[in-house]
């Protein structure tokens, strides 16, 4: 497990808080309703839990 640079795709995101349930370190849910990073690094296997491809890193 490693931190690195994950974004969200907000086009995406259905708001289902999937990542937010797993990795609450790393993502929030927004005003908007949709996921978004709490900081810049974040889990990287987070990918793995979002059911609409909405994350991603940056290698
Ligand atoms: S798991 Fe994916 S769809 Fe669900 S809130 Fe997170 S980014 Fe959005």
């Amino acid at each position: 497990m490693a931190k690195k640079k994950v974004r969200i795709d907000q086009s995406l995101c259905i708001g289902c808080g999937c990542c937010v349930g797993t990795y609450p370190d790393d993502f929030q849910i927004g005003d908007s309703g949709l996921a978004e990073p709490i900081a810049e690094l974040g889990e990287e296997d987070a990918v793995s839990v979002c059911p609409v491809g909405a994350i991603s890193v940056e290698e």
